[in-house]
């Protein structure tokens, strides 16, 4: 199951904001056995976010996901470029307008057009219901790919994810991961070996990430795989181990649990 991610918002291009939205999304989602097969950040650009949704669409993932835009100020377009994308009429959502609607109601703010544009939404849309912000979020059914457009406020994105987690990403597999920490040998003394055990095992991820302790090169391999297979889980533990193994063999210090 393949998703693509794209966050929306200039803060984001300007190096104000970090996208920890992306970072927390991925997470969570490949936790449940999806692989994320790209994440973009884009501009506050009606033009520019359907055409990302538009060429999202032909690579025909299985989940895409939009963050942030849906707010009530100017810049806040990702619904209506989504709907442009995807090719449908933008219109209001009679149910998300009565939740805006009680909304305000309570604060005893009236109903401006800013307020009413959080309601507007891709024709067919679904509502997501933001339990902690005003601007719901929704999504939207195509025949081969769902369409999933969040509030780019993090708090109110991550409680839309968790409590609509069941219907958005039901599980399918999880990550299996362990991590390897070498001390002592160069990345480019283990290089060798980390690309025969990747040739030798495709469904086992294995990235090497060098830093440095006390003057020392320190090799952290990260050895994972996303699946829902038991094959790939226990082939990855052996993969991890026999890692350990021949790490040591190179004159490597190594920790991890395998
Ligand atoms: P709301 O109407 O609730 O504000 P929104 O969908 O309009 O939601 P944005 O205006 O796009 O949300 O973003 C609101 C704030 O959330 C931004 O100012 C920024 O601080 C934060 N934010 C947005 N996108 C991200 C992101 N990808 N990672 C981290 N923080 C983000």
């Amino acid at each position: 199951m393949i998703i693509e991610i794209i966050t929306v918002g200039n803060e984001l291009l300007i190096g104000k904001v970090v996208n920890t939205n992306a970072a927390w999304l991925s997470l969570f989602v490949v936790k449940r056995g999806y692989r994320v097969s790209r994440i973009i950040s884009i501009g506050d650009n009606e033009e520019e976010i359907a055409n990302e949704i538009d060429a999202a669409l032909r690579r025909k993932p299985d989940i895409i996901i939009t963050v942030g835009g849906l707010g009530p100020t100017f810049d806040d377009m990702t619904s209506k470029s989504v709907a442009k994308g995807l090719g449908v009429s933008y219109e209001i959502s009679e149910e998300a307008l009565a939740i805006i609607k009680s909304k305000y109601q309570k604060l005893g703010l009236e109903l401006t057009k800013e307020r009413v544009k959080m309601a507007m939404m891709p024709k067919g849309a679904t509502v997501l219901k933001n339990a902690l912000g005003t601007a719901p979020g929704f999504l939207f059914k195509t025949d081969k790919t769902l369409v999933v457009c969040l509030p780019g406020v993090p708090a109110e994105m991550k409680s839309i994810v968790e409590s609509y987690a069941d219907t958005l990403f039901p599980v399918v597999g999880e990550l299996v991961e362990y991590i390897l920490v070498a001390s002592g040998i160069p990345e480019s003394s283990a290089a060798p070996l980390l690309a025969k055990v990747v040739n030798e095992n495709p469904f086992v991820y294995v990235k090497s990430h060098p830093e440095h302790s006390e003057g020392e090169s320190v090799l952290k391999v990260h050895v994972y795989a996303i699946t829902h297979d038991q094959y790939v889980v226990r082939l990855c533990h052996d993969v991890a181990k026999r890692l350990k193994g021949d790490l040591e063999m190179l004159g490597a210090q190594v920790q991890g649990d395998v």
